[in-house]
C-alpha cells in the first residue's frame, strides 16, 4: 500500500514537471510569462528612497579597482529631498542604479572626490541615462581642479551617441541642450586647517568638500551632507587624515574606503615570487596612499560618528574568511557601530531621530 503510494506520488510529480516544461516551450505561455515580468519590472520604483523623511545613503559600488564578481566600484549615492547626489561613478556603479530603479533624471549633481578611473570610468553611462530619463538640463559635476578636462572629455565621447539618441527619438524627447555635462570646479581656501569648501546650500541640503590626503594624487576631497539634523560623510580615498576627522565631527555616518594593508602586501609578495614583478610593483605603490580598516575605526572614534561604514574595498573580501580577515582588529578598536558593506547596502538617517537604520535597497 504504502510503495503504490509513493509510485502515485512520484508519478504525480513526473507529469507535474513534464507539465510545466510544456507550459515553459508553450508560446502562449511564454507570452504570458513576458508580459507579467515586464509589468513587474516596470512597476518597481525605489522614488520613496528620495522623500523628504530621511537622509538616505545606499552604496552603489563597493569596490576598488581589484575586480570583484558582484561589486561595482566607487560608488556612494546619497538621496534626500526628492533628488539623489552621486558621490563618484565608478565603472559599472550605473547599472546598480538602474537595477534599482532610482529616478536618475532627479539626480542633484555628481560629486567626484578625484580622478582616478575607479571613480569616474561611469560617467558617461550615468549621465546618458540621467538624460535618457528625462532630466531637463546639464548635468553639474563638482570635483577639484581638472574636473574641466575630465568632464570636456566624457562629453566629446559621448557626442555622437547623443546625436543619434537625438535624431532618432526627436528633440522633443531628448533635447542635445541637456545631453551634456557641465563641471563645477570646488575651489579650496588657502590656509592651514580642515580645508572645506561649501559645494552647494539650498537652505536644507549642505554639501561640503573636504580636502583629503591621497599623495601623491590630487586634488583628493570628501563630502559631508547635511540634511535637517542628519548627517554623512563620504571619505573618497585617503590615509588616516586629521583634517578629516576634524571635518567629520558629529556626523551620523562615515562612509570610509578601507584597505587591509596586510593583504595587500601579501598580493605584492606572491604577485613577486610568482613572476608578475608588474603587479607587485603596484600593489606595494598603493599601500601608503588609503586607510586600513582599523585606522578608519580610529577616525570615525575621534569624529564621533554613530556608524562607520567600508566601502571601496581593497580587495575586496568576497567570501567568509576574507571578511573576516579583512576586518580583524576592527572590533578592538572601533567604539560604535560598523558595518561592511556591499553593492545595494543601505543606510537611512530618519529627520527628527537619532536612528541609524541598516538596510537593503530592494531590486
Ligand atoms: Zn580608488
Ligand atoms: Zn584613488
Amino acid at each position: 500500500m504504502r510503495i503504490s503510494k509513493a509510485i502515485v506520488t512520484v508519478f504525480g510529480a513526473l507529469f507535474a514537471a513534464l507539465g510545466l516544461s510544456f507550459a515553459a516551450h508553450n508560446p502562449k505561455v511564454q507570452d504570458a510569462l513576458l508580459t507579467k515580468a515586464a509589468r513587474t519590472q516596470v512597476a518597481r520604483n525605489n522614488k520613496a528612497l528620495l522623500g523628504d523623511d530621511a537622509l538616505r545613503v545606499a552604496i552603489c559600488g563597493s569596490s576598488a579597482p581589484l575586480p570583484s564578481p558582484d561589486r561595482a566600484k566607487a560608488c556612494v549615492a546619497v538621496m534626500a529631498g526628492g533628488k539623489v547626489y552621486i558621490v563618484d561613478s565608478g565603472p559599472e556603479s550605473t547599472k546598480n542604479l538602474m537595477r534599482w530603479s532610482l529616478p536618475l533624471d532627479q539626480v542633484g549633481g555628481v560629486l567626484l572626490t578625484h580622478f582616478h578611473s575607479d571613480h569616474i570610468g561611469d560617467l558617461g553611462e550615468l549621465n546618458l541615462q540621467s538624460w535618457v530619463q528625462g532630466r531637463a538640463a546639464p548635468m553639474p559635476v563638482y570635483g577639484g581642479p581638472g574636473v574641466e578636462q575630465v568632464v570636456a572629455g566624457f562629453n566629446t565621447a559621448y557626442a555622437q551617441d547623443e546625436v543619434y539618441r537625438t535624431a532618432h527619438h526627436t528633440a522633443q524627447l531628448l533635447p542635445s541642450a541637456a545631453g551634456t555635462m557641465i563641471a563645477r570646479p570646488v575651489i579650496m581656501p588657502e590656509g592651514a586647517g580642515p580645508r572645506t569648501a561649501v559645494v552647494m546650500d539650498d537652505g536644507r541640503m549642505k554639501i561640503t568638500a573636504i580636502e583629503t590626503n591621497h599623495a601623491p594624487v590630487g586634488p583628493a576631497y570628501a563630502y559631508r551632507f547635511d540634511y535637517r539634523g542628519r548627517s554623512m560623510v563620504v571619505t573618497g580615498d585617503t590615509t588616516a587624515w586629521a583634517p578629516l576627522v576634524e571635518a567629520s565631527r558629529g556626523a551620523d555616518v562615515m562612509v570610509s574606503e578601507a584597505m587591509n594593508r596586510e593583504m595587500v602586501a601579501n598580493l605584492q609578495k606572491v604577485t613577486g615570487e610568482s613572476g608578475r614583478p608588474r603587479v607587485s610593483h603596484i600593489m606595494h605603490d598603493i599601500q601608503s596612499y588609503h586607510v586600513s580598516p582599523t585606522e578608519a575605526a580610529a577616525m570615525a572614534n575621534t569624529a564621533g560618528v554613530k556608524l562607520l561604514v567600508f566601502y571601496h574595498l581593497l580587495p575586496a573580501p568576497d567570501n567568509a574568511v576574507l571578511r573576516a580577515v579583512f576586518t580583524r582588529g576592527v572590533d578592538d578598536v572601533r567604539k560604535g557601530r560598523w558595518d561592511l558593506s556591499r553593492d545595494g547596502s543601505l543606510y537611512s538617517l530618519p529627520v527628527g531621530s537619532p536612528d541609524v537604520l541598516i538596510g537593503k535597497v530592494a531590486d
